[in-house]
C-alpha cells in the first residue's frame, strides 16, 4: 500500500521491454540516433506543431533548463508559492537561469487566480532598475494539489502574462493525468492556450527516466542544445531515452497509463469519502488525493505499513485546516497501483474509523 508518490513505482513493463530491445546493436551517440529522432517526430505529431523537442533524464532538469531558456539572470519567474520549481528543486531554476528570482503567489488548492497574477505583475513594472524584470510565468499542470487548469484558464493566465511581456512555461510532470481528465488535445492545453515551453513529464507515468522539454516557439530554442549539454542532460546513449519515449507514446499507451492511475485515485477517494470523519477538501481530478484523516485512522494505516505523505496544511483554506486530532495527507496512485492495495487500505481505514 504505497501511495507516497507515482515515482515509487518502477517502469511500465512495455516500456522496459522496449528499452531492452533498443539495447542491442550500435547507434550514433548524443541523440543522433533513429530512436531519438522518431521520438521527437512523434511528439511533434502529438502536439500538432513543428515544435522543438529535447529529451532529458529528469523533471527538475526539464523545468530548470526550460526556465533558463525563457528567463534572463535578472528576470522574475512567477509561480504558485507551493510550486515544485519553487520548493522542490534545490534552487535548480535559480541556478540554470544564472540567478533569476522566483516570485511565489498564494492561491487556493495550488492554483494561481487571474487577479493574483495581475496584482503580482503590477508590483514588478518593466524598467524599474532596482527590481528583477518580469520574464516568465510557470504553471504546474496538474498543480501540486492535484487540481487542474482548464484550457480556458490557461489561456486567461497566459494572456495576462503576455500583456506584461511575460512568457509561459508549463510544468507538466503529470501532464498525461491532466490531459485525460480534461479530455482536450495536447495542443489545446499548451500552445493553443499560449504556453511557450512545456516540461513534458513521463517518468511518473511509466518511463524509467525520460522527460521532454518541448519548445513551441522555435526562436526560443536556438541555444537550448548548449544549455542541455552544459547542464549535463545530453545523455550520450540517447537512444535509450528515445526508446522509452517511443514506447510511451505508441498506440496512445501514455493515455491508457494515466487513465489507470486516475481511476485508481477515484476508487480510493470514493472509498475514503464514505468513511465517517474523513474529509476530502477538493475532489481528486488526477491521481493525487488530499484528505484530512482522523489520527486514529492515520495511525492504523501507518502501522499496517502503508506509505503516504503528511502534507501540513498546504493549499487548505483556513476553515478546512486539520484539527488537533486530525492530519492532512497526500495519497498518490500510479499506473501500477493494484486494486487489492486500495481494498486493503480502505479496509484498514474503515475498521479504524
Ligand atoms: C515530480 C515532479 C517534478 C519532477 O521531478 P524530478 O524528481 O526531478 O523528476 C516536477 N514538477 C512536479 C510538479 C512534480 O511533481
Amino acid at each position: 500500500m504505497d501511495f507516497a508518490s507515482d515515482n515509487a513505482s518502477g517502469a511500465d513493463p512495455k516500456i522496459l521491454a522496449a528499452l531492452v530491445a533498443a539495447n542491442s546493436g550500435s547507434f550514433p551517440a548524443y541523440g543522433a540516433d533513429p530512436y531519438t529522432q522518431r521520438a521527437e517526430a512523434m511528439l511533434r505529431d502529438v502536439f500538432e506543431r513543428d515544435c522543438v523537442v529535447f529529451l532529458v533524464a529528469t523533471g527538475t532538469g526539464a523545468n530548470a533548463l526550460a526556465l533558463g531558456a525563457l528567463t534572463p539572470p535578472w528576470g522574475a519567474i512567477f509561480c504558485h508559492e507551493d510550486a515544485h520549481v519553487m520548493d522542490d528543486e534545490c534552487g535548480a531554476p535559480e541556478f540554470f537561469t544564472a540567478g533569476a528570482k522566483m516570485i511565489g503567489m498564494a492561491g487556493h488548492a495550488g492554483k494561481i487566480a487571474p487577479d493574483t497574477l495581475r496584482e503580482t505583475l503590477a508590483a514588478y513594472p518593466r524598467g524599474l532598475v532596482k527590481q528583477v524584470q518580469p520574464a516568465t510565468l510557470s504553471l504546474s499542470q496538474a498543480t501540486e494539489c492535484g487540481t487542474l487548469y482548464t484550457p480556458a484558464e490557461v489561456a486567461e493566465l497566459t494572456a495576462i502574462a503576455r500583456g506584461s511581456g511575460v512568457r509561459t512555461h508549463m510544468d507538466g510532470a503529470r501532464f498525461a493525468n491532466a490531459l485525460v481528465t480534461l479530455g482536450c488535445t495536447p495542443a489545446e492545453l499548451t500552445w493553443k492556450a499560449g504556453v511557450d515551453a512545456l516540461s513534458f513529464g513521463a517518468t511518473k507515468n511509466g518511463t524509467l527516466a525520460c522527460e521532454a522539454v518541448i519548445i513551441f516557439d522555435r526562436a526560443l530554442a536556438d541555444d537550448f542544445a548548449y544549455r542541455r549539454k552544459r547542464g549535463g542532460h545530453l545523455v550520450s546513449k540517447g537512444r535509450l531515452l528515445g526508446a522509452q519515449m517511443i514506447a510511451y507514446l505508441e498506440d496512445a499507451h501514455w493515455l491508457g497509463l494515466a487513465r489507470r492511475a486516475n481511476a485508481s485515485a477515484r476508487r480510493l477517494a470514493e472509498g475514503l469519502a464514505s468513511i465517517p470523519g474523513v474529509r476530502i477538501p477538493w475532489s481528486p481530478q488526477i491521481n493525487e488525493i488530499f484528505a484530512v484523516l482522523p489520527r486514529r485512522i492515520d495511525q492504523a494505516l501507518k502501522s499496517a505499513g502503508s506509505r503516504y505523505y503528511d502534507w501540513g496544511a498546504r493549499g487548505l483554506p483556513e476553515a478546512q485546516k486539520p484539527g488537533a486530532d486530525e492530519i492532512f495527507v497526500r495519497l498518490v496512485t500510479s499506473f501500477a497501483t493494484r486494486d487489492y492495495e486500495i481494498e486493503q487500505f480502505l479496509d484498514i481505514a474503515r475498521r479504524a474509523g
